[in-house]
């Protein structure tokens, strides 16, 4: 069986409804989301009731936090507390009791979900370099975590001799050689910044031992649109086409 993994989806429900429809055509209804449903979008409602009716587990990401509580909103700059203000006063019941009840992380089948790092989670930090990386191994004992939060998808690996490796492949074996463990970012279905506009999110075959980084087209100017219509930062609206 496989398993889609959906990261900071960031209230761009035009990429959401895409990357959804890219899982169903390929058979899969095992759908892990590892947070960031809300910020810089301008569809928080719609999206975290697709989330809901859709993913079995999801999980908490630092936009989610900030939300629901200004103060987890410090280290964010002015474009991203614009849009985690507005936000907020949109926000339903509904969705704010969703949001303050997803768990920090979950394990299960060999692998570890955390949006953010492994490496305590609340936090909130980074994994933008290998020393970083190599680090952050040492905060799970599964061979596979899965992590959000940087918008750019990368596969890294360390073998049992502990040398980093970061893969140039989008779909990569998990089985050989024996011994490798995985740290994966899945990329971010609606604010891709790895230069590629195109929404991103990874399926793992346990069984088969791949996982693959899929990107997904959508109806950016559509989003933009909307963003503009609520009178979001120009340079979120802008980045969007951009990939950035
Ligand atoms: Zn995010």
């Amino acid at each position: 069986m496989s398993t889609a993994i959906i990261s900071d989806i960031h209230a761009n429900i035009e990429a959401l409804e895409a990357v959804l429809a890219d899982i169903a055509s390929r058979g899969i209804s095992d759908i892990m989301c590892l947070g960031d449903i809300v910020g810089y979008g301008p569809s928080p409602n719609e999206c975290i009731d697709l989330i809901h009716r859709n993913c079995k587990t999801v999980l908490m990401g630092n936009h989610d936090a900030a939300a629901l509580d200004s103060l987890f909103t410090q280290n964010f700059n002015i474009n991203a507390k614009i849009a985690i203000e507005w936000t907020s006063r949109v926000l339903t019941q509904e969705s704010k009791s969703f949001l303050a009840n997803l768990p920090m992380s979950h394990v299960v089948n060999n692998a570890t979900f955390v949006h953010a790092t492994p490496y305590e989670p609340r936090m909130w930090y980074y994994i933008t370099s290998i020393e970083e990386a190599a680090f952050n191994f040492q905060f799970f004992s599964s061979q596979y975590c899965f992590v959000g939060h940087t918008h750019i998808p990368v596969i890294i690996s360390m073998s049992s001799e502990h040398m980093i490796e970061v893969s140039q492949e989008t779909t990569v074996s998990l089985l050989q050689p024996e011994g490798r463990r995985f740290l994966i970012n899945v990329g971010s279905v609606g604010q891709p910044r790895d230069r590629n506009p195109l929404s991103s999110y990874g399926i793992v075959d346990y069984e088969a031992g791949t996982f693959e980084l899929r990107r997904v087209a959508y109806d950016i100017e559509k989003c933009q649109r909307k963003m503009q219509a609520a009178n979001f930062p120009e340079f979120l609206v802008a980045r969007l086409s951009e990939g950035r």
